[in-house]
């Protein structure tokens, strides 16, 4: 039996003939046509104004951040359970990260912590929509408007979701995407800042592109970075995002295949299927393990031919950070707990039921045989 890997990305619609475009037409740079083309179609689905395409969905936080002319020790409030690029892009910004914990079935940001975090610092909220249950977007909404803080929006697990009706990736004055394979759809590394703001919009296209000047190209009035998206990479992108609506289905459909295959299974806690705003669409599909370290039951999984992610591990447990002196002696019990007896199990595009099948059954196995 060959391994289930994780993920593995489907590209079977015009991935292949809109890259041989660029290949037949030599636009391969970010000069060519795909890539202001695949901005409007994102920003059309996304329902915003505009849409800046860049390599991947770590520069874009920095970006989006960088747009909103903080000064250097201002405050953002940000979940401790989400991947480094988000606090990374704080600290990068000269920002200081104020973390909260996450909730025990959402998995995401607790809505409760974070109004006793604001100070007369305080800037922005950065909320992160966490493996596909998408955060609750109108208490932060109007918390935000109350003590009149942005909202940074960071949706790179949630291409296709809605909330309350609404597109994931609508909600923040900034809000960004990626693009990364594991993504609902990919360019390969790619990422986008999406906006209303045309001073964003425009800051972050001067930023991506070094800060060349449309008069005198080679005169810089400020410090920018190359982070382009290429043309190659905007030709997946649109070939992907014809697809996105069936990818969404064919995502709930594995979520929900999971969820019926392991929901007899005592002490392991599955994703929410739905809140009373949104239906999951399963970015990954995770598992929380009661009393036996995610580790111990990845190992055997791998041993059976399974591959597994362990959970994110909680920003204010990162040496790097401690290093730094932030996060010393804060506590998150839920994120600390579910970082180590969460992980998630193969839910690439790419997997069958059969192999869905084959997952449960090992996990089944090993978690009674346990007892
Ligand atoms: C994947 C991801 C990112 C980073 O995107 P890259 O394209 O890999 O740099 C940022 N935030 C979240 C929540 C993600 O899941």
């Amino acid at each position: 039996m060959s391994f289930i890997p994780v993920n593995e990305p489907l590209l079977n619609g015009n991935e292949k003939k809109y890259l041989l475009e660029c290949i037949d037409t030599g636009w391969i740079s970010s000069e060519g046509p795909f890539v202001e083309k695949f901005e409007e179609q994102m920003s059309t689905r996304v329902n915003r104004k505009h849409g800046v395409a860049v390599s991947n969905g770590t520069v874009a936080l920095e970006l989006a951040i960088s747009s909103l002319n903080l000064e250097s020790g201002d405050e953002i409030i940000a979940p401790t359970f989400t991947i480094i690029s988000c606090v990374a892009a704080i600290v990068r910004n000269g920002c200081v990260p104020v973390l909260v914990d996450c909730n025990p079935t959402t998995w995401n940001m607790d809505l409760s912590q974070i109004e006793e975090k604001i100070t007369p610092k305080t800037r922005a909220i950065m909320i992160v929509h966490i493996y596909g249950l998408p955060v609750d977007m109108d208490p932060i909404l109007s918390l935000a408007k109350k003590h009149n803080l942005k909202v940074i929006e960071d949706a790179a697990e949630m291409h296709g979701q809605l909330y309350k009706g609404k597109p994931c990736g609508s909600f923040g004055d900034v809000s960004i995407f990626s693009f990364y394979p594991n993504k609902h759809i990919t360019t390969g590394e790619g990422g986008m800042v999406m906006t209303d703001d045309d001073y964003i919009a425009n800051h972050c296209r001067s930023k991506r592109n070094l800060c060349f000047q449309p008069k005198r190209r080679f005169i810089h009035e400020e410090l920018g970075f190359n982070y382009r998206m290429t043309n190659l990479q905007a030709a997946i992108g649109i070939a992907q995002l014809e697809q996105l609506d069936q990818f969404v289905l064919l995502k709930r459909k594995l979520g929900g295949l999971y969820t019926q295959l392991l929901s007899d299974l005592p002490n392991i806690q599955l994703p929410l299927p739905k809140t009373d705003y949104a239906e999951n669409i399963y970015w990954v599909f995770g598992i929380v393990l009661n009393n036996i370290n995610a580790e111990t039951v990845m190992e055997m999984l791998h041993q059976r031919g399974i591959g597994t992610r362990p959970f994110f591990w909680p920003m204010h447990k990162q040496p790097v950070f401690n290093k730094m002196g932030l996060f010393l002696d804060e506590e998150y019990p839920v994120s600390e707990k579910i970082s180590n007896y969460g992980f998630y199990l193969p839910s690439g595009l790419s997997i069958t039921p059969t192999q869905i099948e084959i997952v449960a059954e090992n996990l089944k196995a090993i978690l009674m045989e346990g007892k």
